[in-house]
C-alpha cells in the first residue's frame, strides 16, 4: 500500500489508475503491534492498528482496494495475471501495464509441522496477521494459567513471549540459535535472557523444537 499511495503522489486518477489485490480483510496494519495486543497492551485491537483501511484509500487516494483477492499467477509478457476472489469463489483475471508485488514472507515452519497437523492439531498458533493474533488471543482467554512454549527466539519470539507472560501463562522459549536474538551482540542478548528468566520464562537456547504431541486433536506438549 506504501507503493500504491507513492505511485498515486506521483500521479494523479487521470494518468493512472491503480488497483489493490489483498488476499486478506485489512490493509496497512502494524504486524508490530500484535504481540502487544496478544499481551493487552494495545487496546481496540484490530481497529488501533490499522493504520489506513481500505476505504481511506479508495476515497483519499482513489486506490481500488480489492479485498479477498488472492493472485494466483500472472504472465509478465501479456500483462495479464489470474486472482482468485474468495469472498465470491469466482476466478477473475485483470490487465496491467505495471505489477508490484509486495507479497510479504510468511513465517519458517519446522519440518515436521506438516500440513496435516496444521489441520488437525488446534492449540499451534502464528503470529503474522491480525487474524492469527485474534486467534492466539482468543486461546489465550481460555487458558488461565496455562503453559505455551514459543518456537523461535528471535524478536517476534520474545515479544509474544513477553505478552504470553503478561497474560499469566507459563512460558517457555525454544530456539536453536546459541542466544535469543541473533542480531544483537552477545553480551546484550546475555541481558536480555537474564531478564525473561528473572520473570519466570524459560529461556531454551542450542535447542531445536523436534516436534509436538497432541491428544483429542489439541496440542498437549512437544
Ligand atoms: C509479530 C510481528 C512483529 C513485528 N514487529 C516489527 C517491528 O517492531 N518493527 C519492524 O520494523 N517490523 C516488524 N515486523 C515486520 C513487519 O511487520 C514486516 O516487515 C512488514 O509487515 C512487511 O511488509 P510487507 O508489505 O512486505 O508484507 P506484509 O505486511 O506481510 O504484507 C503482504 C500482504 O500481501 C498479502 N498477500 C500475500 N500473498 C498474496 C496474494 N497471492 N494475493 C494477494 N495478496 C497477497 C498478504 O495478505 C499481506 O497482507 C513485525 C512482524 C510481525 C509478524
Amino acid at each position: 500500500m506504501a507503493a500504491a499511495s507513492q505511485a498515486r503522489k506521483l500521479r494523479g486518477p487521470q494518468d493512472l489508475e491503480i488497483i489493490a489485490l489483498e488476499r486478506g480483510e485489512f490493509t496497512s496494519y502494524s504486524a508490530c503491534g500484535i504481540p502487544y495486543w496478544v499481551g493487552d497492551q494495545v487496546t481496540n485491537g484490530p481497529d488501533s492498528l490499522v493504520a489506513r483501511d481500505p476505504r481511506t484509500f479508495r476515497e483519499k487516494y482513489a486506490v481500488d482496494v480489492r479485498l479477498h483477492h488472492r493472485v494466483t499467477s500472472f504472465d509478465l509478457s501479456a500483462g495479464l495475471l489470474a486472482m482468485s476472489d474468495d469472498a465470491t469463489g469466482a476466478e477473475l483475471a485483470l490487465r496491467f501495464d505495471h505489477l508490484v508485488i509486495g507479497t510479504g514472507a510468511a513465517p519458517v515452519r519446522p519440518p515436521w509441522f506438516t500440513e496435516a497437523i496444521e489441520d488437525e492439531v488446534s492449540g499451534v498458533h502464528f503470529a503474522q496477521t491480525l487474524p492469527q493474533g485474534a486467534g492466539l488471543r482468543d486461546e489465550v482467554a481460555g487458558l488461565p494459567g496455562g503453559r505455551a512454549v514459543v518456537c523461535g527466539g528471535g524478536y517476534i519470539g520474545v515479544e509474544i513471549a513477553d505478552a504470553l507472560h503478561r497474560r499469566g501463562l507459563q512460558v517457555t522459549v525454544v530456539s536453536r540459535s546459541p542466544e535469543l536474538m541473533s542480531s544483537l551482540d552477545a553480551d546484550i542478548a546475555v541481558e536480555l535472557r537474564t531478564a525473561m528468566e528473572k520473570v519466570g520464562i524459560t529461556v531454551l537456547t542450542g535447542t531445536s523444537a523436534a516436534g509436538l504431541t497432541s491428544a483429542d486433536g489439541h496440542v498437549t506438549g512437544g
